[in-house]
């Protein structure tokens, strides 16, 4: 096991970064906090600054404005092998001509360490890994989750405070990358170091990160731990990138009474003899419950319920009759409607 600690106890701090490239504003203004340990999943489509944000904190390029500190350390001065960041990237990128222990080691003999020493860690990472004994194979003879390992293995081989990974699944097939976003899971869980894991792959951000910041248009949307992004999406275009299907648009929104969008749970609804009345437009077996697509012909709204059949008060009722749902205040949030 590995004596040193891969951690360090006070936080990634970003705050209010601003990146342009010439009339391009890759960043807009970010913040965001990476606990020590935890695991921030950088999520958004293509172009909205996620790679920029990283390479920013790697410090291969420096902000425009704002500041990035480390345990209240200012790094924006500090050159990126003095950063004590590690990187995996997509593919994992190893060297071909050398054996595992060589690419493991690579960044040791960059930073002076001895023979001795270097070989201590190596193996000592590589067992960590669960790759004992594996220092003179090559690349290729790797299948894609020991490449993954030995890419982890070397990020981590320095000791560096923060692992950044830049979408390091993104050019495998689906089936692969479903295995190593398994195995990656555990090993950043076990590892204990603050990492900071970019992706357009909203499965993965939400498998990965303790924490996913949603970034669009060089800012950060939200921040939260996976399941409060999808409870509380806030606004009209994380609901949607989320595929939170229970949007009601502002028009419909306002029939109801808000001011703009909802989020309806139709969750929250409940079979009630003295219910809103909705018409139920079709019903479909799901497992053992009953799927009912509905609508309420006051407000116009569709929406899905789904329910066992013994929580409903009579039989079932068919397409063309009435289902009577309560719905409760908290069934409803209202969303900002920002672009
Ligand atoms: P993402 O990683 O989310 O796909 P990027 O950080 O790569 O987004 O890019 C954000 C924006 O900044 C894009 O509009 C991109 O074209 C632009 N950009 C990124 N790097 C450069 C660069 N070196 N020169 C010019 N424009 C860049």
């Amino acid at each position: 096991m590995v004596s040193a600690p891969d951690r360090d106890g006070g936080p990634l701090e970003v705050r209010g970064v601003v990146r342009r490239y010439g009339a391009v504003t890759a960043l807009d203004g970010v913040d965001l906090d990476v606990p020590a340990g935890a695991t921030v999943a950088l999520l958004g489509p293509s172009g909205c600054g996620k790679s920029t944000l990283l390479r920013l904190l790697a410090g291969l390029e420096a902000p425009d404005a704002g500041r990035i500190t480390l345990a209240g350390e200012d790094l924006t001065a500090v050159p990126p092998r003095r950063r004590g960041v590690g990187m995996v990237f997509q593919d994992f990128a190893l060297f071909p001509h050398l054996d595992v222990g060589a690419n493991v080691a690579f960044a040791l003999v960059e930073a002076g360490w001895s023979r001795a020493a270097r070989r201590d860690r190596v193996a000592q990472l590589l067992d960590r890994v669960g790759l004992a004994g594996a220092e003179r194979r090559r690349p290729h003879e790797l299948s894609g989750g020991q490449q993954q390992r030995v890419a982890l293995a070397r990020a981590l081989a320095p000791h560096p405070r923060t692992l950044l990974l830049d979408e390091p699944l993104s050019n495998l097939d689906r089936a692969l990358r479903q295995d190593l976003e398994g195995e990656l899971r555990e090993l950043l869980a076990t590892l204990d170091v603050r990492a900071v894991y970019v992706t357009h792959d909203q499965q993965e951000a939400f498998a990965l990160g303790d924490v996913v910041a949603l970034m669009r248009a060089g800012r950060i949307r939200r921040v939260g731990p996976p399941a409060a992004l999808l409870d509380a999406p806030g606004d009209v275009w994380t609901a949607s990138f989320l595929g939170v299907r229970e949007v009601l648009p502002a028009a419909v929104g306002r029939r109801l009474g808000f001011g703009g969008p909802v989020l309806l749970r139709s969750d929250a609804l409940t079979p009630d003899p003295g219910g809103r009345a909705f018409t139920v437009e079709r019903v479909a077996p799901l497992g053992e419950e009953l799927a009912f697509d509905l609508h309420d012909p006051d407000a116009d709204v569709h929406l899905r319920w789904v329910g066992r059949p013994r929580e409903l008060p009579a039989a079932p009722p068919g397409a063309g009759e009435v289902l009577r749902l309560r719905v409760p205040d908290t069934a409803w949030t209202p969303l900002e409607d920002a672009p």
